[in-house]
């Protein structure tokens, strides 16, 4: 699979191997993407390149100078350990199996190791594993442990897999459904593999599991959003904070970000005025947390807010520095029975029915109506009132939430940057080009690139080399070390050669003039002009990484095909 560019390839092989593998599927599913849980679960293996070195050199007569050298030269873990395996170990023990079973048992418990003497352990565990196996299993061992596996296989591209490997006769887009109501790929290898198709048709969401998040479509007038709506819409004030997604089973309260990844402690006053603002037996509520100052109402940047994520100490003490309101926007599941397929003006009236507004609770500020003048004097208001803008939200009859979607049903509309496009892209970054002169020993750009959801592949759209002050231009090379890829990796199509790869994973904000068509870029290649792709004009990072998006997160080629058509239409 590492070795094929070719995602029909890789789909057939990875199918092949999932419908031999038997009750081993829901282990492998997790396994080739190099984890051993759901995301949500937050499970690290927690084993270093430094550790993996030692355990090395306590198997070997090696020194770690020797394995640091052989680091130096291949940049990667894995490599390091599949060439000491095979030449460097002389082992009397008589090999026994590895089985996929005994590996992720054994990843499972190095896991949840912890505390006192657990390096120890986990060094016993590693050495037990790369000693039984052969050197290409200690290779793909060490890299799925030090979190380096990269084979380019997207939660897309194994939806694709169990299609073929179960022969799934309904329609694909129920698996992905499925998916986004309870983002647990084992979960839903599973449900195929023992036949529960119904479960799949009939998915809907479960308190404490998260919902992939609904996203926006953008335009840039009111009038075009009314029409694109009905005519009616509702207007939302568009708050810049994080997304927070609010679970409740009658126990307990989890808190997750937009990537699904929980974020419950570094929101300790929320959960706790959770229990006292809602009194219902379960729910799941979806909203923006913003940083403000309760004695004005006034909100603060988005910034301050950032600073609490992966705080570990003095949480409670920055709390009474930023107190935070989660504006609430949607409901997603109320008292046993999920809500999705509700349309939205009902959605929101439970909603408001099930709380009084507090100062850590409010509901998003909104008006419904027809008329352009008003919606935009609304929008005014909510630019003077410290917001991005507005989102413009669907209250037809088909108004459902759609989990894990970019569609219609909900349109973005912010402030006119002159001159710019209206809205920042989120690139990631697939490879970079060695400065030179002032730039020497950073990179000069780096090539960014957006995601091809029908293809599963990153395409390139821009040079970046602008906006980084001196001290992110300088650490670029550190902040993007641990995402080097030898060669382009196989999800990536480039025609731009840079000097340095990266595996797609780091996302940053950037603002541009416009989007042109390009001959070296790959983004929506010939679908303008035939042997041209588009491209971002004068692109600028703002300094925003975009830590909480993965890299198959960033804007995606129908978005800038979009931008590209909408102002074409402006143009006109
Ligand atoms: P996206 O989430 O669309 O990929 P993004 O993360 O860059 O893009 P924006 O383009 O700024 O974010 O806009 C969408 C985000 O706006 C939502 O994900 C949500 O976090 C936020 N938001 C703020 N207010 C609202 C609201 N009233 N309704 C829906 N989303 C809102």
């Amino acid at each position: 699979m590492e070795a094929t560019s070719k995602r029909l390839e890789l789909t057939d092989m990875l199918s092949k191997l999932l419908s031999k593998a038997g009750e081993d599927t829901e282990m492998l599913v997790y396994l080739v993407q190099g984890k051993i849980a759901p995301d949500y679960e937050g499970i690290e293996l927690g084993m270093s390149e430094k550790l993996i070195a030692k355990a090395l050199v306590s198997i070997t007569s090696m020194d770690e100078k020797e394995i640091a050298r052989m680091m130096a030269r291949s940049g990667d873990m894995g490599t390091v350990s599949q060439e000491v395996i095979a030449e460097r170990v002389q082992s009397t023990l008589e090999k026994q199996d590895i089985t996929v079973k005994r590996v992720f048992n054994a990843l499972t418990e190095i896991a949840q190791t912890s505390g006192e003497g657990s390096v120890t352990k986990k060094l016993a565990l590693y050495k037990d594993l790369v000693l039984n196996g052969t050197p290409v299993e200690a290779k793909y061992i060490t890299r799925i442990i030090t979190g380096k596996m990269r084979l380019g296989v997207s939660d897309a591209t194994i939806i694709t897999a169990l299609v073929a490997a179960f022969s799934y006769e309904g329609d694909p887009a129920e698996i992905e459904n499925a998916y986004n109501c309870h983002p647990d790929m084992g979960y839903i290898a599973g449900l195929l593999r023992k036949g529960l198709t119904d479960k799949i048709r009939e998915a809907s969401p479960q308190p404490l599991v998260p919902v992939k998040v609904m996203l926006a479509e953008r335009l840039t007038s009111v009038d075009e959003i009314l029409e694109k709506l009905g005519g009616t819409c509702a207007a939302e004030y568009k708050y810049d904070g994080l997304r927070t997604q609010i679970h409740f089973d009658g126990k307990t309260v989890k808190i997750f970000s937009r990537g699904t990844e929980e974020t419950t402690s570094n929101f300790p006053d929320i959960v706790r005025a959770f229990t006292e603002t809602f009194h219902c037996k379960s729910c799941i509520l979806d909203g923006e947390s913003v940083p403000y100052n309760p004695e004005t109402g006034e909100l603060y940047p988005f910034q301050m807010v950032s600073q609490r994520r992966g705080r570990k100490y003095d949480l409670e003490g920055k709390l009474h520095e930023i107190p935070i309101v989660v504006f609430l926007f949607d409901i997603l599941y109320l008292d046993g029975s999920s809500l999705l397929a509700v349309p939205y003006p009902e959605r929101r009236k439970k909603l408001e029915s099930l709380f009084t507004e507090n100062d850590h609770f409010k509901p998003a500020t909104r008006i419904v109506s027809s008329n352009a003048h008003e919606i935009m004097e609304f929008f005014e208001r909510s630019i003077s009132d410290g917001c991005e803008g507005i989102v413009a939200k669907s209250v037809g009859a088909d108004s459902y939430y759609r989990a894990g979607a970019r569609g219609w049903q909900w349109i973005k509309f912010k402030r006119d940057y002159q001159k710019e496009l209206s809205d920042s892209l989120d690139l990631v970054v697939l490879g970079a080009f060695s400065g030179h002169g002032r730039r020497k020993g950073t990179y000069g750009a780096l090539l960014m690139g957006v995601y091809d959801h029908r293809r599963d592949i990153f395409e390139t759209v821009c040079k970046l080399g602008t906006g980084f002050t001196d001290d992110v231009l300088f650490n670029l090379p550190k902040i993007l070390a641990d995402y080097r890829s030898p060669n382009k990796p196989n999800n990536v199509n480039s025609i731009l050669e840079p000097d340095v790869w990266f595996y797609p994973s780091i996302v940053l904000e950037v603002r541009g003039a416009e989007i042109t068509v390009s001959p070296v870029h790959t983004c929506a290649f010939s679908s303008v002009v035939s042997g041209s792709g588009l491209s971002l004009r004068f692109p600028r990072f703002t300094g925003n990484f975009r830590k909480d998006k993965k890299g198959d997160q960033c804007t995606t080629t129908e978005e800038v095909l979009s931008m590209f058509n909408n102002q074409k239409k402006k143009g006109a």
